[in-house]
């Protein structure tokens, strides 16, 4: 069975889960606090490069929000003063995020809709 990542609205926790393909979009029970957590596409995209779960903690990186790596000094300032936040970048210009609220900030800085993994507790 394959493997899907989920976030919890409640406590930011970001888990994976092996779960039958047609249950996938299935909340889950938050392995911290159990609360039932939505699958989040986001994370299931920003991961694919190590194909597990990191997790908030040690950040996960987003391809959907990269920049050219030339770029990144000035994405980085405008994202400084747009969102307040000093964002980190890897090398290759993708933004690392080390939390929801951070990537939901930078994503709508970067007129990209933040939908929580698509099922709606936004
Ligand atoms: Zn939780």
């Amino acid at each position: 069975m394959p493997t899907y990542l989920y976030t919890c609205g409640k406590c930011d926790d970001t888990f994976e889960r092996v779960v039958l393909v047609v249950q996938r979009n299935r909340p889950q029970s938050c392995s911290r606090c159990g609360q039932m957590a939505n699958r989040d596409l986001i994370a299931e995209q920003a991961d694919t490069g190590s194909g597990r779960a990191k997790g908030w903690a040690t950040g996960l990186e987003s391809a959907a929000l990269g920049v050219h790596p030339d770029q990144v000094p000035s994405e980085r300032a405008r994202l400084k003063k747009v969102t307040g936040r000093d964002v980190e970048f890897t090398p290759m210009g993708n933004p690392v995020f080390h939390s929801r609220g951070e990537r939901k900030a930078v994503a709508k800085a970067c007129g990209m809709l933040d939908l929580d993994g698509g099922y709606g507790d936004a």
